[in-house]
């Protein structure tokens, strides 16, 4: 299988998905995932999706929760 992107290579993978809701920063460890060893190009299994979108906007309680200082890359 080729990378969409960039025609590199894909591999199978475990990667950390990150999605911002409103102020909240919500980190998935561990997504099985195919990833373009050129580019970084991720791709996810249709149930793969399904089961981190029910993480992310489920009730599931979290099984730690990160402290995350914020930078702005724009400001002085
Ligand atoms: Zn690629």
């Amino acid at each position: 299988m080729t990378c969409d992107v960039c025609g590199g290579g894909m591999t199978e993978d475990r990667v950390t998905y990150t999605i911002q809701l409103d102020d909240k920063l919500v980190v998935v460890e561990h997504v099985p995932a195919k990833v373009c060893g050129q580019c970084g190009e991720r791709l996810y299994a249709p149930e793969t999706v399904e089961r981190l979108q029910n993480t992310v906007w489920g009730t599931q309680e979290p099984s730690r929760v990160l402290q995350t200082p914020v930078f702005d890359f724009a400001a002085k």
